[in-house]
């Protein structure tokens, strides 16, 4: 696989796999574009070879053909952005190559990657039949490029394949701070989704001088001292790695626990001390002392890497510990990063977008390329 600008060939078709994994609002109307629009320079690039370009993406976790994950729900605001009519295929292995050749459009829109059971199950077959329908294959979906799925990791092997823009962009971007010297480097994590974050703990601990915990995997570590955290989420289940991971010897990192917590009790929003949680309690959010610790050592940071929620942001009153450090990072000097999905919402809405050095499209991607682990994609990538 080689960079997009080694590709000089005109009039070929091109599968392209992007990620619009999107959502709608009721009307059906796209609430963050970002992912889109991150791939506009590789899709214009073809454009100006002449490419025929068949746009493969997925849309959520269907177990099924449902009309909500259909893609034909981006043809709209795709032609909108391109100022090209688009073909939508329902089913891409009723079309052949003559057929697209001799079309008047440029771009061809396929169904759901996955309402078809290939393309989870990483079959080659299913693969071998997409590739059927194009000369050359670019991928551009970061988002997935930890997934063994078959558009990802079979693809690349059947077709002579490229990386677009965006992934260069990625991985760029996430070498130099997997690479960054200068210190102090701070890790920002919270959400839950242990599985994924608590690898990327591990690997910073001797490379991060500060770990700011918040959120449920917060909680999690919290546990390991026994404190009683009432109603609020934690997974059992992480709570033992959580110790292993405080309790590690001769670690750089300090990992930073808060030390109040923004709770519903009774109904009302009160800030608690960490050993006042009545057993009815549920803790929503960092209290307003650690969110003060946190943005101090946000202010002196050189690099910062930030993903996951301080809380539960779907509740504006416990969107606060997430709003309030997100803007100390947009305000800080440091060299910010940050991905993932819930972040990239919350992200968007306080309108800071634009202070981060650095956003990717990726969430498990990201995280994993943080981790240092290979991602799929990375065993075809040669140059
Ligand atoms: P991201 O996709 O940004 O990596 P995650 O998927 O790991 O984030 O987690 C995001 C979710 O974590 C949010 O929906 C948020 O409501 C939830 N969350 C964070 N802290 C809490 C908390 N204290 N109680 C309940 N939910 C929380
Ligand atoms: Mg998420």
């Amino acid at each position: 696989m080689e960079r997009i600008k080694k590709f000089k060939a005109k009039d070929k078709i091109v599968l392209l796999r992007v990620d619009y994994n999107v959502d709608f609002n009721k009307k059906g109307k796209i609430l963050d574009d970002f992912r889109i629009s991150r791939t506009i320079p590789t899709i214009k690039y073809l454009l100006s070879l002449k490419s025929k370009i068949i746009i493969a993406t997925h849309i959520g976790r269907p177990k099924f053909p449902v009309s909500d994950l259909s893609t034909i729900r981006l043809k709209n605001h795709l032609e909108n952005i391109l100022n090209e009519k688009i073909i939508f295929s329902k089913n891409f292995q009723s079309i052949e190559k003559e057929i697209i050749k001799k079309l008047p459009n440029s771009i061809i829109l396929l169904e759901n990657l996955r309402f078809f059971k290939g393309e989870e199950e990483n079959k080659l077959s299913f693969a071998k039949s997409l590739a059927k329908l194009a000369d050359v294959f670019v991928f551009e979906a970061f988002s997935v490029a930890h997934r063994k799925h078959a558009s990802v990791d079979k693809l690349p092997k059947i077709l002579k394949s490229y990386y677009g823009f965006l992934i260069e962009e990625e991985i760029y971007n996430l070498k130099k701070i997997l690479n960054y010297k200068k210190e102090p480097i701070t890790l920002i994590i919270g959400g839950a989704k242990e599985k994924t974050k608590l690898p990327l703990i591990k690997f910073w601990l001797n490379r991060a001088n500060f770990i700011l915990l918040g959120g449920i995997i917060a909680h999690d570590f919290l546990k390991t001292y026994g404190i009683e955290l009432g109603r609020s989420l934690f997974s059992v289940e992480y709570v033992k790695e959580a110790k292993k991971i405080l309790e590690t010897k001769n670690k750089k990192a300090k990992i930073i626990l808060p030390e109040d917590l923004s709770i519903l009790s009774s109904q009302r929003k009160k800030n608690s001390a960490l050993n006042n949680l009545g057993y009815k309690d549920n803790a929503l959010d960092i209290g307003k002392k650690t969110i003060e610790k946190f943005k101090k050592i946000i202010s002196e940071s050189s690099l910062i890497i930030y993903n996951g929620p301080m809380g539960y942001i779907e509740d504006k009153r416990f969107a606060v510990g997430t709003y309030k450090i997100i803007k100390a990072i947009a305000n800080s000097k440091s060299f910010s990063v940050t991905g993932g999905g819930e972040t990239l919402l919350i992200l968007k809405k306080t309108g800071l977008r634009d202070k981060f050095n650095f956003i990717s499209t990726g969430g498990g991607a990201m995280l994993e390329f943080l981790s240092n682990k290979p991602l799929v994609i990375s065993k075809f990538i040669s140059d």
